[in-house]
């Protein structure tokens, strides 16, 4: 070993022993005569004195050339520091360096490497593997680390085996456009990447596995957020003979094993929430329940009173915002215009203030008398002090414009504390979902779905209306997880494809084997999938998954540090039998 102990490790008690580290130097203080240096590893850091008079003089020049990242190997005595630091868990002792080798020199490194750098983030992505000396980003992938080792506890205490699945296979469908890859051996042809292990896992339950996992990499090409990378990693589950309770309580139990275990944060109990109440009373099927905030509908309130604005629109919302009766007009003029921006779309924002004496002042005076605005106030709850925001229109985009007024607001009043922690079943999901674009159904989770038995008969006279027996984990307003209690016969798979615009034929070809293997002896099953990386950032306090992901991508797919997508060789396109003529886009 190129050392004795590592760079966080000694101590006063350690005084006297002669040991031998290895590390990055981190920083050189050179005063003439004395020089300290900053040595670094992953586990800390030890500072090392060269002295003129006690070092030899070659050895106090060889102290002067090191530059910042030269790797090198000290051997020495460990002092007590005359100057202690008690910042640094080695700051008690320093190590008079006798021996001093450079294992590697350094090019002088594109940004400073401590937890606050210069580095921009393009920067730090080209030098990853610089970015990841930085304790910040790397204590991150460790974090990773730990959930993963508690996953796989666990998972392995409550009898799931893990089981690796293919990453070469055919499109699963999970909402997103495949990666393809072509077939050398099969001109022409193409394997897709998993969305998801979907149909694998469950054909390991009609194998009798029973209980599978995997902590799986999943690939979707979708356009990217701080939230989404084209690959990214689950938890992936499937389990027999269960009913959605079993697997809600199961993965209740993972969700506080976790908190309990890696996070020391005894989580409280997992609310439960229909999709249908969570759109009503949040306008968004991931609420974030840090805080209240909830929808009150007006209509019966606000409708007939001349407003026309409120008169002709199919819904009107209110939320109250706790305390905020402070706001001044500026504050008030500023989150009219935020709402009006397009991201937003809302045409206007009606405000209501509730004075310390009992009276409001709103932006509609002219139309509602003191009681009528009282009503509105009883609506919500919404006392003195407090400052009520309404929104209208149609219902979809009311609802969606003020789900985002809600989340700014829990945000400017400080109400989503990054220490809290609030989890949220959201279940009944429907069962399809109607596309503009394509003209069609959609499966909302994925065509695998069961739907609600007693909504069976909807699916020939109001599709959109069946419920499925799907359920999201959401913590935080992040979805954090999802999955569904599955079909597990050919004739409700079948009629489920035909419901999704398959003809007979296309249903067989593309999933003929998961159809037929239903007619094998199926078990009832069901399962659901955590978004690891986004559970990562979570318990990390992060709103970006990237930093939670060694090596990630940036916004436009590419890794700019081995620079991929990249192009391939003549060679490789012929052995592949493909010819690129790049078409325009439509
Ligand atoms: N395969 C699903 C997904 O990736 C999860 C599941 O239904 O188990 O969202």
């Amino acid at each position: 070993m190129l050392r004795t102990h590592t760079c966080g490790e000694l101590r006063i008690q350690d005084v006297h022993q002669k040991v031998s580290l290895s590390g990055w130097v981190q920083r050189v203080r050179n005063k003439g005569g004395l020089i300290w240096v900053d040595l670094r590893d992953r586990y800390g850091v030890t500072q090392l004195i060269f002295e003129e008079g006690s070092s030899d003089k070659s050895l106090l020049e060889k102290a002067a050339s090191l530059g910042r990242e030269f790797v090198v190997l000290a051997k020495g005595t460990v002092l007590e520091r005359t100057s202690k630091n008690d910042k640094m868990p080695t700051g008690d002792i320093e190590i008079k360096v006798e021996l001093l080798e450079i294992l590697n020199p350094s090019k002088v490194p594109p940004f400073i490497i401590e937890d606050e750098t210069d580095g921009g983030d393009e920067l730090r992505m080209k030098y990853r593997y610089l970015d990841l000396r930085r304790n910040v980003v790397r204590e991150k992938l460790q974090l990773r680390h730990r959930m993963m080792q508690e996953t796989r506890k666990y998972m392995d205490a409550q009898d799931f085996i893990e089981v690796e699945t293919p990453v070469l296979i055919k499109s699963t469908p999970e909402g997103a456009r495949d990666f393809v890859v072509p077939s050398r051996v099969n001109p022409g042809e193409f394997y897709a990447l998993p969305q998801s292990p979907q149909t694998f896992k469950q054909l390991l339950m009609v194998s009798g596995f029973d209980r599978y996992f995997q902590i799986v990499k999943c690939f979707r090409d979708e356009d990217l957020r701080a939230d989404r990378q084209p690959e990214f990693t689950q938890i992936d589950c499937e389990m027999s003979f269960v009913s959605q309770e079993d697997i809600l309580n199961t993965f209740e139990g993972l969700t506080k094993h976790l908190f309990a275990n890696v996070k020391g944060v005894e989580l409280e109990e997992v609310k439960r929430m229909t999709y249908a109440e969570a759109m009503s009373g949040y306008g968004n099927d991931k609420p974030d329940l840090r805080f209240d905030m909830k929808f009150a509908e007006l209509n019966d309130v606000a409708q007939g009173k001349g407003f026309s604005i409120f008169d002709q629109a199919e819904l009107i919302i209110g939320i109250c915002a706790k305390g905020a009766g402070e706001y001044t007009r500026k504050q008030l003029d500023e989150l009219t215009n935020w709402v009006k921006r397009p991201q937003i779309g809302a045409k206007g924002l009606v405000y209501v203030k509730c004075n310390e004496d009992g009276t409001f002042k709103s932006t509609v005076d002219k139309f509602y008398s003191n009681e009528d605005l009282k009503s509105w106030a009883e609506k919500m709850g919404a006392e003195a002090g407090d400052l009520i925001l309404v929104l209208s229109g149609d219902a979809k985009s009311t609802r969606k414009q003020m789900s985002e007024l809600r989340l700014k607001m829990g945000e400017e009043l400080g109400l989503r504390d990054r220490n809290v922690f609030k989890p949220l079943w959201v279940v009944d999901f429907p069962l399809l979902e109607w596309d503009e674009e394509t003209n069609r159904f959609h499966a909302m989770h994925h065509p695998f779905t069961s739907p609600k038995k007693e909504d069976i008969p909807l699916l020939e006279t109001d599709p959109g209306a069946v419920r499925a027996n799907a359920y999201d984990l959401v913590i935080n307003g992040v979805e954090i997880g999802g999955g569904s209690i599955r079909i597990h016969d050919r004739s409700t798979q079948q009629l489920m494809f035909k419901h999704l615009g398959f003809s007979d034929a296309e249903a067989q070809k593309q999933f003929g084997f998961l159809m037929e293997a239903f007619e094998f002896g199926a078990p009832p099953h069901g399962g659901i999938a955590f978004g690891f990386d986004r559970l990562c950032a979570i318990f990390g306090g992060s709103d970006s998954i990237r930093d939670y992901i060694a090596f990630p991508k940036n916004n436009s797919g590419r890794d700019v540090m081995i620079d991929t997508p990249s192009t391939i060789s003549d060679e490789q396109l012929t052995e592949l039998s493909i010819k690129v003529a790049l078409a325009e886009k439509k």
